[in-house]
């Protein structure tokens, strides 16, 4: 799978807000965002007025880069969530919140989602009890999260809960801190999305 390899910051800069790409420094002085403005590039302060295809093209960029996804994946959460019934932004956000990488980073067993979708892919992250080294992996309600029961896997997730980072969502239950541990109460709603977002916007670009 496909990932930014680039500098992240760049991409906070792009977007005017935080993504919360690079762990604790996010949120100490050092955060680009906090320290320099304007976009990045030669042309930083040269902004007009946007036009409203821009407005609904960075929205989705900011959701694309927050989950660390590439177009290709996006098209896909929007395809499925345009088959379900009720709202498709609301169903979009809600099937982007249940990725597993995600969730491990909710839980605050890593600081970030690239750090989430590491620990995830060398295997020490359990779902139920199996390891599943599957960022994509969709929770369920009732699915238990918790980490292999090896000295370095519990001590990189506890670190990162003894960080103390965002508070752990309402849909989402934290277990036990040590070893870290976690439970899906029930499926995410739009509302629980910890970006400020306007889902409809991107409905909107995509459906055009
Ligand atoms: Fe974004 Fe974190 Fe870099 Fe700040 S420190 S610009 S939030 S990645």
């Amino acid at each position: 799978m496909g990932r930014h390899t680039g500098p992240v910051c760049r991409l906070c800069r792009r977007e005017g807000t935080k993504l919360f790409l690079k762990g604790s420094r996010c949120d100490t002085p050092k955060c680009a965002v906090d320290r320099r403005e304007g976009v990045p590039g030669m042309h930083q302060f040269r902004r007009g007025k946007a036009s409203e295809y821009a407005i609904r093209l960075r929205e989705k960029q900011k959701v694309k880069r927050f989950y660390g996804l590439f177009e290709r994946q996006f098209r896909k959460y929007y395809d499925e969530a345009s088959r379900r019934s009720g709202n498709t932004g609301d169903a979009l956000m809600s099937l982007l919140e249940r990725r597993l990488d995600n969730v491990v980073t909710r839980l605050g067993m890593a600081l970030s989602r690239p750090q989430s979708r590491q620990l995830i892919t060398h295997g020490h992250i359990l779902v139920n009890g199996r390891k599943l080294d599957i960022p994509s992996y969709l929770v369920r309600p009732g699915d238990q999260i918790s980490v292999k029961n090896r000295e370095h896997s519990r001590k990189m997730a506890t670190d990162s809960v003894a960080v103390g980072g965002p508070a752990v969502p309402e849909w989402l239950d934290r277990t036990s801190v040590d070893p870290p541990e976690g439970r899906v109460a029930r499926l995410p709603a739009a509302s629980d999305v910890g970006l400020p977002v306007q889902p409809q916007l991107i409905i909107e670009l995509l459906s055009r």
